[in-house]
């Protein structure tokens, strides 16, 4: 056994952070074996996506969702063991993107679209994303959004859908949304 191998077989045996963190890598680089080339236009949104809210194809270049991710696998926030795989596994998928042939766009890892998602608003608003309308077959420059049926049932209880159109009306995205307040009475006698 090398000194090499001896440090990390004892580092694997006393110390708990150098065994989480071996695990961590062996699992990052098992995801990263899995994923498909990354070209320099990523797909992250579409119908096929998770909730099939979009009806319509959201791309960006994966130099930008490469500066995101950089900034996102720092942030202080602690979540499941598989989301910090694939948010590990980000910059590193992004950092590789290749040119493709042609205009095809690649599909977003398994597990990274739940991710995005909360930022897809944003983008689009900025202009950072291109939005694709299937029915005008065109990209669409101004994406508008508004919340629809809404009801207020009581102070505890809203709900509302909310729904993007391009500028021929058509749906681009379709969400039920609700929320709900709890008030918690205090009672001090
Ligand atoms: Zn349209």
């Amino acid at each position: 056994m090398s000194q090499r191998t001896m440090r990390h077989t004892l580092k694997l045996l006393f110390n708990r952070d150098y065994r989480i963190r071996s695990r961590m890598n062996r699992d990052i680089q098992a995801y990263l074996d899995a994923l498909p080339a990354c070209f320099e236009t990523v797909q992250i949104a579409g119908p096929s996506y998770d909730k099939h809210q979009y009806n319509c194809i959201i791309t960006m270049p994966a130099s930008s969702l490469l500066v995101w991710s950089l900034m996102y696998v720092d942030e202080p926030i602690i979540m499941s063991w598989y989301d910090e795989v694939v948010r590990q596994s980000l910059p590193i998928w992004l950092r590789q993107a290749g040119r493709s042939n042609g205009e095809k766009a690649t599909e977003l890892p398994i597990g990274a679209f739940k991710i995005i998602d909360r930022r897809m608003v944003e983008w689009v608003k900025s202009g950072a994303a291109r939005v694709w309308c299937y029915s005008c077959k065109q990209s669409v420059t101004d994406v508008s959004m508004s919340k629809e049926d809404k009801n207020r049932v009581d102070k505890s209880y809203t709900s509302w859908t909310d729904i993007w159109r391009c500028d021929a009306g058509h749906t681009l995205y379709k969400a039920k949304s609700e929320m709900r307040i709890t008030y918690i009475s205090q009672n001090f006698d």
